[in-house]
């Protein structure tokens, strides 16, 4: 099969991941998706093909290397953003890319400018993925999942390539943090991972953010309108001010870039009787994150002296930690990432990933997992976009890697 088939077969399958529900995965569809990739492991030839109840994949490239060589393992996730629908997409393959903006056919409101996406003209002549503007595409991770897919297939099909035993994973419910949560790293048992989960191509990401939740609640006193004076505490109002009182001009996501963190609001709901938003922090280092929690504690303290009788809670827990420490502990993880890629006649770079993903949780379980680059643009929005040469860029990187690891030892 074809890359591009792959990944077209793959996006038109729904698995949108749901936050609110606490069955895993989270939405019995994602199996879809996770069956269909068992039985092409198993179609593939590879060995020790599971599929978990919670949806877990797990197959074996068996090595072609006589010698130990370090077992590694390619991660993606098979669910899709809880933000922008994932129901019937009708994937737009603009072959021969022309180099103009991309009216999207499904709502012609939708256009993907060249303004707004400089890498486009990076890739003109080639072949563009996008959807119909009614939905997201899916390639946030159906790119890294086709591109997983395709370098087992060379690898199956040229035993050549001289390398180590290769373990492919495929999680449910990334994208609501719950990615690694059935995942049993025993039964992975490798030495280092690779998320394929990256923006374009040549990036490695070996670091991300630190990750707190914090749930800000603000308990009223409801009556009857009519005999609320001196009695009524209205939540939602105290609310209002807190999220008022959070910094506009830094802190937040639309005013920070690079190495800054945020506080930011995402979800708010309630009642006069009580309200609650949900607020993401993020930073790269601990300090950071205990920065923003106070921020939110110093808000809070002020606005109980202001309304002594309602109740204002601020609960902060924990989600995921920088990579960066973890991935040190097993140099060659970077190293080879960066050699496979120069390998591969690509340039990489390295960037801080401004979000976490399934190997910053892996990373924290014990098992390096640094990210690459698989073609992704735009995620979680119908402006979602992808490149088959990217895509075909990480295949060839993946094969690379292969080979670099196959030449280790222990
Ligand atoms: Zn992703």
């Amino acid at each position: 099969m074809t890359l591009l088939d792959r990944f077209l077969a793959y996006v038109r399958i729904d698995t949108q991941a749901d936050e609110h529900s606490s069955t895993s995965p989270s939405t019995a569809k994602q199996l879809v998706l996770s069956r269909l990739l068992a039985e092409e492991c198993k179609a593939l030839g590879l060995a020790d093909v599971s599929l978990s109840e919670q949806g877990v994949v797990l197959a074996t490239v068996p090595a072609t290397v006589e010698h130990e060589a370090p077992t590694i393992a390619w991660v993606a996730h098979v669910d899709t953003s809880p933000e922008t629908s994932g129901t019937n997409v009708q994937p737009v393959v603009h072959a021969g890319y022309d180099g103009r903006d991309l009216v999207l056919p499904g709502d012609p409101s939708r256009v993907i400018r060249v303004a707004e996406n400089p890498e486009l003209t990076q890739l003109v002549g080639g072949t563009i993925i996008t959807a119909d503007g009614t939905t997201l595409l899916g390639a946030d991770d159906k790119s890294g999942v086709a591109v997983i897919m395709a370098a087992a297939e060379r690898l199956i099909a040229n035993r050549e390539v001289r390398h180590g035993p290769i373990r492919l994973v495929f999680t449910c419910d990334e994208e609501i943090g719950r990615g690694t949560e059935h995942l049993d790293l025993a039964a992975v048992n490798a030495r280092v991972g690779y998320t394929l989960d990256g923006f374009g191509k040549g990036v490695i990401n070996a670091e991300t953010f630190s990750a707190d939740l914090a749930v800000v609640k603000v308990m009223g006193i409801n009556t009857h309108p009519s005999v609320g004076k001196d009695a009524l505490v209205n939540a939602i109002k105290i609310l209002a001010e807190f999220l008022e009182a959070l910094p506009k001009e830094s802190c937040s996501p639309e005013t920070t870039e690079g190495r800054e963190g945020f506080v930011h609001p995402y979800a708010i709901n309630g009642g006069v009787a009580s309200a609650e938003a949900r607020v993401l922090i993020r930073d790269f280092d601990e300090e950071g994150l205990a920065a923003h929690a106070a921020l939110l504690e110093a808000i809070a303290s002020r606005l109980r002296e202001a309304h002594p009788k309602a109740a204002i809670t601020v609960t902060i827990s924990p989600q995921y930690r920088n990579m960066r420490e973890g991935i040190a502990k097993e140099p060659r993880a970077l190293a080879l990432a960066l050699e496979a890629m120069r390998q591969a006649g690509i340039e990489p770079s390295e960037s801080p990933i401004r979000g976490g993903t399934d190997g910053s949780l892996l990373t924290s379980l014990g098992l390096p997992t640094p990210n690459l680059s698989t073609g992704e643009h735009n995620p979680h929005s119908p402006l979602e976009w992808t490149s088959l040469e990217e895509m075909e860029a990480a295949v060839e990187v993946l094969v690379q890697l292969a080979d670099l690891w196959g030449r280790e030892r222990g």
